[in-house]
């Protein structure tokens, strides 16, 4: 069974990078029958916040993409501890006592001398003595995992395709701070075992952690940690890049609010994120089972994929005149029925604008100073209204008959004595919206002046 994952760390909203690789992960989940897990990586006391969480929770509920379980790290540190101590037992992890200013000298040196920056594990170097001395005097230490460097790192990545690493060009990672606090790569590799997660599918930031993490795999199961020897397939996506280069702030980091302030159908960001950066077009698709079932990673490019805010609007417009008025109907103005909302949705990208467009059905509406010709016009066709079963039809031919005018000369002196504009939503509709009575009654206004 497919088992995937999002997992963000609680430490900001999400942005819209996040949310596709959310997104991206629920499809994938969904496509194959499996589950979605919802992994709440708050390993980091300092910076994690629960309104983050909340927020978090907030913006997928928002979005539609409802985890199948919800999983919180800080609640399986002991798990965690386990799995290190396996480590510790085959020898995989050692402490480290370097402090931050000296690996940064460490690293400069390497730079200066053109080597890549890579730990040069003097701390394993350190004789039991050393160790005892540093323990004995209160030094606590930091842990580092133990890369193999005779085991080559490679994988098929599900959008990079055949990946390799070799493991002596990296740095062995920290995977522990001194006060004990976990840093992000090992609880996941735990996680992601303990988990049964079948597909790792994150941003391609994520490469070179993943080549380690791919050790911490075969050195945790060789442990004995973990009933599952299965390695996950991972899939790196492109990164998300905005029209100019960079994701605005607006809609790089401020989760869900910002789309949906602007008036964002959640199922035009669905749209939109589902298909951008793949081979396949970017279309108004409101079914979402249907963004499902042509989800396929072989389609995913490797370049990065552009969010145009343009875009995001056109899809946006496009998914509005879709929507039903059951799914909008707690967003509009009171009164505005099933025949309101289709009059209206056509004319509209935002659902908010449907309040100002419903405004000339409700009334009151000032309609402008008509010429005297206008004004008999408009009298007359006071007195031709009838009501039938398409009055703005039967209104409009009997004043072509009757008066000769056509075109505009028939229309807008209407719309305009109808509406107070002079453009708008279908007269057809609008006006049996308005209803016989108050239609009139705008006609005569109108030619009274
Ligand atoms: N918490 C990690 C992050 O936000 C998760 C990465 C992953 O998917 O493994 O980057």
């Amino acid at each position: 069974m497919t088992v995937t994952r999002f997992a963000p760390s609680p430490t900001g909203r999400l942005h819209v990078g996040n949310i596709r690789t959310a997104l991206h992960n629920w499809m994938l989940a969904r496509k194959a029958g499996g589950r979605f897990l919802l992994r709440i990586d708050d390993t980091d006391a300092a910076r994690s916040r629960e309104e983050y969480v909340t927020a978090i929770r907030a913006d997928l509920a928002w979005l539609g993409i409802v985890p199948d379980g919800e999983e919180r790290q800080s609640e399986r540190l002991h798990i965690y501890e386990e799995a290190f101590e396996a480590l510790r037992a085959a020898g995989r992890v050692y402490p480290c006592w370097e402090t931050a200013h000296e690996l940064e000298l460490k690293r400069k040196i390497a730079l200066g001398r053109g080597l890549p920056p890579v730990y040069d594990r003097a701390a394993l170097a350190l004789s039991a003595e050393d160790r005892a001395a540093k323990e004995a005097a209160g030094d606590r230490p930091h842990w580092r995992f133990l890369l193999n460097h005779e085991e080559p790192i490679a994988w098929q990545d599900g959008v990079r395709g055949p990946q390799k690493f070799d493991p002596s060009q990296l740095s062995d990672p920290v995977v522990r701070r001194a006060d004990g606090s976990w840093l992000y790569m090992l609880p996941s590799a735990v996680d992601d075992i303990r988990m049964g997660i079948t597909h790792v599918l994150r941003g391609e930031d994520h490469v070179s952690n993943t080549a380690s993490q791919i050790q911490m795999f075969t050195a945790l199961h060789a442990a004995g940690f973990g009933a599952a020897n299965a390695m996950p397939m991972f899939a790196h996506e492109a990164l998300l890049v905005g029209s100019e280069g960079k994701l605005s702030k607006r809609f790089g980091s401020l989760g869900c609010d910002a789309f949906r302030e602007r008036g964002i159908e959640p199922a035009a960001l669905i749209a939109l994120l589902a298909r951008l950066g793949t081979s396949l077009p970017v279309e108004p698709i409101a079914q979402r089972s249907m963004l499902v079932e042509t989800f396929d990673l072989a389609t995913f490019g490797r370049a990065p994929a552009r969010f145009d805010e343009a875009e995001l609007e056109r899809l946006n417009a496009a998914i509005v005149h879709q929507l039903e008025h059951a799914e909008v109907a707690d967003r509009l103005p009171a009164g505005m029925d099933e025949a309101g909302w289709h009059a209206i949705r056509p004319n509209i990208a935002h659902v908010g604008e449907a309040a100002h467009w419903w405004r000339l059905v409700t009334g009151p509406i000032a309609a402008p100073a008509f010429d005297a010709d206008d004004r008999a016009y408009l009298a007359h066709a006071a007195d031709l209204l009838t009501w039938g079963d398409d009055p703005w039809h039967a209104l409009t031919a009997a004043l072509k008959q009757t008066t000769g005018r056509k075109g505009k000369q028939l229309f807008l002196p209407l719309r305009q004595a109808l509406t107070g504009m002079d453009h708008g939503p279908e007269m057809a509709q609008l006006l049996g919206l308005i209803g016989a009575e108050e239609a009139r009654a705008r006609l005569r206004n109108a030619a009274e002046g």
